[in-house]
């Protein structure tokens, strides 16, 4: 019989793997491959619109001027963006919403230079000018369509909650009540368990993988994130850690532009359209998210708002 002592044990050296997994190093047993990012044949090759032009978009004409693209994105969310430490290749379906766009707007994608930025940073790096635009699990939403705006959305996520597979009392939010949640600092998921579920005890980290690292060490009893997120962490530890319960939010997922550049945002609406269109999103989305278990749903539809 494992004792409890093992099993935390098991879980803190897992926990530390898992990190490097996220990390994208060979660890674990044995022999197992390093964790690379999809097959390259199984992406779609995203045709660059060589002519493009869209002089109406200062953030365009930057980057024009530049000569490439500058993307925010996340690095250690299985699935969706995740940067290799040894290349520095950024991979994940975001990463190809990011590559789709690119090519687009007139940039060949492999010359994309990303920026890791965290879930609390998104707005000030987009109103910084750090940023063109953001590919991220980026909920779309009336308080930070003040400070940004969104192209989208692109995919529609859902908060979920993550724990040990030992855990058999946790099954909703309203089972949270005096437990531990971890969640990202600045994100739509902390915000909502601080609002509907205040007797669960709220700790909040710069990125899902350190409450993911936490939760496997015994610090805290569940993550709380969009389903999307949750799911690819389960699948790449299903022994330690499962997805319960059902979505409890709709999370629409937008590319992140600067708030005033409607250009901007009016053409990658175009370029979500025609990738939904000529077969690329799905592809794209079967050849990342896809692999943690999700079948490729039918996309949400784009919200063209008026500029505000
Ligand atoms: N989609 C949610 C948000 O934008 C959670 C994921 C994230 O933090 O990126 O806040």
């Amino acid at each position: 019989m494992r004792t409890n002592r093992d099993r935390q044990r098991r879980s803190a050296a897992l926990a530390l793997c898992l990190l490097l997994t996220v990390l994208a190093a060979a660890c674990g047993k044995d022999g197992s491959p390093p964790v690379k990012g999809p097959a390259p044949e199984a992406l779609p090759v995203y045709q660059v619109d060589q002519g493009f032009e869209l002089p109406a978009s200062p953030t365009w004409r930057k980057a024009e001027r530049r000569g490439y693209l500058i993307v925010g994105a996340k690095e250690d969310q299985p699935y969706l963006g995740e940067k290799d430490p040894a290349s520095g290749v950024y991979s994940g379906f975001d990463i190809e919403i990011a590559r789709m766009m690119a090519a687009s707007l007139g940039f060949e994608p492999k010359t994309i230079r990303f920026r890791t930025i965290a879930s609390a940073n998104r707005e000030t790096a987009l109103q910084n000018g750090q940023i063109d635009y953001y590919v991220g699990t980026y909920t779309i939403n009336d308080m930070r369509k003040k400070l940004v705006g969104f192209a989208g959305p692109y995919y529609m996520a859902g908060q979920g909650l993550l724990v040990r597979t030992d855990e058999n009392d946790i099954k909703g939010p309203q089972d949270l009540d005096g437990r531990t949640v971890c969640s990202a600092a600045g994100s739509t998921p902390y915000q909502r368990i601080a609002e509907d579920f205040p007797k669960a005890v709220l700790v909040a980290y710069d990125t899902y993988s350190i409450c993911v690292d936490n939760l496997l060490t015994f610090q805290v009893d569940a993550v709380t994130t969009d389903d999307a997120i949750l799911l690819g962490f389960a699948a790449k530890a299903p022994d330690e850690m499962k997805v319960v319960g059902k979505p409890f939010s709709e999370e629409p997922y937008g590319i992140g532009v600067p708030r005033n550049d409607n250009a901007l945002r009016g053409a990658l609406n175009d370029a979500l359209e025609t990738n939904e269109k000529n077969g690329n999103w799905k592809k794209a989305f079967e050849a990342t998210l896809g692999r943690s278990g999700v079948p490729a749903p039918t996309p949400p539809p784009i919200d063209r708002y008026p500029a505000n």
